[in-house]
């Protein structure tokens, strides 16, 4: 029977344990910070009591029932809608765009087929193929939401120009001429009551898994039949071909009495604010009440060498090393790269699982598993 090593604690290399633990698979996961969860991570903040969402806000979403399904056996999810508003200038305006934000921002009072008739006069119409960020924006939504809502907070948040960038980080955000002013699409949308580390805790609590934290990986220590990797791409390679950009977040965090801003997410899309967000944690969790409230700031750079990586920024420049990178993992028997660092994509909480759990389906058919969780380029 295989013994297997699963670098990273966070919500791919949990669900690859429990997997192959429900199947007799024993595993070794390591990992190098002082909790599971990775980037997911969640913490009660002793002086208020209030869950932190201590790398940023992660609400749960998903389209795809089986991974519902899933998380739901290992978390209470109390239902949630996610809703964000965004600062400009003066006024405070619904996100994503959608039929108020039209109307409050063009001072306008149209109906749905009206607003979606006066978007489509205000769209690129020469743009055909959207190549990056801005051409995907202008094609959908004229230069003026695009230049009040996604140009100044994208430059923040990815720190260059918005034409460098790929066209999917927009398609992200919905664009909608009816009155809802929800966040995300999908159908399954909750939070899970006591913490997303209490969640991967419980999907990690199996006698065949075993999980080592502040520990490195050490592929000279930490031997098995086969890795499962889930730490940034350039870093199992020790960056020998030069080193990808990531952008990593810096968090200034502040309490206070009572209640700061009434919504769990606020937007600053102003290039002159400093921070491109104001969480304010208590809100991702309403059932709970608290006296003190606690909220972060959130600055977005780039990721030195002694950061923790976030968002993986694919630059167009960027696909000849990437190109690199994949050549070496493929050329490196035993090992197979899971979730959004190892892949070098931007996903979401709801993708890592769904491809941790195909990865570990097919391992456990076949005994053997790809280079990727799925390509990067
Ligand atoms: N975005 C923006 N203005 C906003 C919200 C989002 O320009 O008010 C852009 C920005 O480039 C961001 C991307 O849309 O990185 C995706 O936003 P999302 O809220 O999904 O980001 P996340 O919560 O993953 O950081």
């Amino acid at each position: 029977m295989a013994y297997v090593i699963i670098v990273g604690a966070g919500l791919s290399g949990a669900v690859i344990a429990r997997q192959l633990a429900e199947a007799g698979v024993s595993s070794h996961v390591i990992e190098a910070r002082a909790h599971v969860a990775g980037n997911c991570h969640t913490a009660r903040d002793p002086g208020t009591g209030v869950m932190v969402h201590a790398y940023g806000p992660h609400i749960f979403h998903t389209g795809d029932a089986d991974v519902w399904a899933y998380v739901n056996r290992f978390a209470d999810f109390v239902p949630y809608r996610h809703r964000v508003l965004t600062t400009v200038g003066d006024a405070v305006f619904a996100m994503p765009i959608h039929l108020s934000t039209i109307n409050q921002f063009f001072g306008t009072d149209m109906s749905e087929a009206g607003a979606e008739a006066f978007i489509a006069a205000k769209a690129d119409k020469s743009i055909t193929d959207p190549q990056n960020f801005e051409e995907q924006a202008l094609a959908m939504i004229g230069p003026e939401l695009y230049e009040a809502f996604f140009k100044g907070y994208t430059m923040k948040q990815w720190g260059c120009d918005p034409r460098a960038l790929p066209a999917s980080i927009l398609k992200r955000l919905p664009l909608r001429f009816t009155d809802d002013d929800s966040y995300f699409n999908h159908p399954h949308q909750g939070l899970p009551r006591h913490g997303y580390t209490a969640m991967v805790a419980a999907m990690l609590d199996h006698p065949a898994i075993t999980v080592t934290l502040n520990t490195p990986y050490n592929a000279a220590l930490h031997k098995g039949d086969h890795v499962f990797y889930s730490g940034p791409l350039d870093g199992y390679f020790d960056h020998r071909l030069g080193r990808l950009g990531y952008r990593t977040l810096d968090f200034e965090t502040f309490t206070a009495a009572g209640d700061f801003q009434g919504i769990p997410v606020m937007n600053y899309g102003d290039a002159s604010v400093p921070y491109t967000r104001i969480t304010e944690h208590k809100h991702f969790a309403p059932w709970e009440e608290h006296a003190g409230t606690v909220c972060t700031r959130e600055f977005s750079r780039l990721c030195g060498n002694d950061d923790i990586p976030y968002y993986p920024i694919r630059l167009v420049e960027e696909k000849a090393l990437l190109s690199e990178y994949v050549a070496l993992a493929a050329a490196t028997p035993g090992v197979t790269f899971v979730g959004r660092l190892a892949t070098y994509r931007y996903i979401d909480m709801d993708v890592c699982i769904r491809e941790a759990l195909d990865l570990a389906a097919g391992f456990l058919n076949r005994g053997t598993a790809p280079v990727f969780s799925a390509a990067p380029l």
